[in-house]
């Protein structure tokens, strides 16, 4: 009998999604037993033509990492939906835009105007750009266009599942494989992970303060944190609240807050402006001045609640730009 056909595909990704997948360790062993790759650009030599002249439908499943920036990533994230029963959107990339959507507050240009001409590090008398076509030895090739915006994958194809996380847990990815080998899958469009805020499997949940009044935030390096307490009893926004659980709560038993990269439960419909009005509700002083005093240690909104998740926010981008 023949095996399940699997494909990983990378897009706008750091690379740590592909990392996660290694992290299998001997695990990746049993995986690989029982499906055929037929697409792993990062580990194999496949060429996309092969993919092309296969049927529709003839991958079992494709885990895509990382968000839609390019020409190339859309048109191939189009291919591998066409190919593939299951797409699944692994890492907060592909769920929620991930890092690279904090992009999104800046237009194409302004992004390539700083990085090939304004930048203090470049030397760039010419103010030369990649080109998208240029002509060497007789041969004319043609580099993929940026898009004006990055997007997560469902903003450009349909998704079947999410596994969560920068970058997923191995054994939130295993649990994934094996739903999918096993054909025990949960409703279309379910995020794999637990439908439940982070606190609820934080060891420091005990210590949070159900009421407070915060005269200042303080970032992690600026302060000698206690090791047990509650991050927001300490003044150090904390996601943990407007985040989905499924990670064992890796950043805060290892001494730093939750930076939110699991993205929202199914109850939140954004993960930025749920932890906002409830941070901003709290803030001890009631007139303007004070108020902006304690969220002045607070310098990078955007960063700090939308690190993972601005191309899914109600916000999306900062202005309104053409695709
Ligand atoms: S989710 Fe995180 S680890 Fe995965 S590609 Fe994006 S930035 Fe990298
Ligand atoms: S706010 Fe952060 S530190 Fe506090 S209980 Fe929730 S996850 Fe833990
Ligand atoms: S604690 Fe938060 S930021 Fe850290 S891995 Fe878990 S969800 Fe991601």
């Amino acid at each position: 009998m023949s095996k399940p056909k699997v494909a990983f595909y990378w897009c706008a990704s750091c690379g740590g999604c592909e990392e996660t997948v290694v992290d299998l360790a001997e695990d990746i062993l049993g995986v690989v037993e029982k499906v055929d790759i037929v697409l792993w650009p990062v580990a194999m030599d496949f060429k996309y033509k092969d993919i092309e002249a296969m049927p529709d439908k003839s991958i079992a499943a494709t885990l895509l990492n990382g968000a839609i920036r390019t020409t190339e990533q859309e048109e191939m994230a189009h291919l591998l939906r066409r190919k593939s029963v299951y797409l699944i959107a692994y890492g907060a990339c592909a769920h929620l835009g991930g890092i690279p959507g904090l992009a999104n507050q800046f237009t194409r240009e302004h992004m390539l105007k700083f990085n090939y001409e304004d930048c203090p590090t470049m030397v760039n008398e010419q103010k030369t750009r990649p080109q998208l076509k240029f002509t060497e030895q007789g041969r004319e090739p043609v580099l993929p266009e940026l898009h004006n915006v990055v997007r997560a994958l469902d903003q450009v194809v349909d998704v079947d599942y999410y596994v969560p996380g920068c970058p997923p847990t191995p054994a939130l990815t295993k649990a994934a494989v094996t739903a999918l080998l096993e054909g025990k899958l949960p409703p279309k469009g379910s995020v794999i992970a637990p439908d439940v805020a982070l606190c609820d499997e934080c060891p420091r949940k005990a210590t949070k303060p159900s009421n407070i009044s915060f005269t200042e935030f303080k970032r992690p390096h600026q302060v000698l944190m206690d090791p047990g307490l509650c991050f927001l009893a300490q003044g150090i926004v904390c996601m943990g609240p407007s985040t989905r659980s499924g990670c064992e709560a890796a950043c805060t038993v290892g001494g730093m807050p939750c930076t939110g990269c699991f993205g929202p439960t199914s109850r939140v419909r954004d993960q930025g402006l749920k932890i906002m009005s409830s941070l901003c509700a709290n803030v001890a002083p009631k007139e303007e001045a004070g108020i902006d005093q304690v969220l002045a240690g607070i310098p990078d909104p955007i960063g700090t609640f939308y690190r993972y998740g601005l191309p899914k926010s109600m916000l999306r981008r900062k202005v309104n730009m053409p695709k």
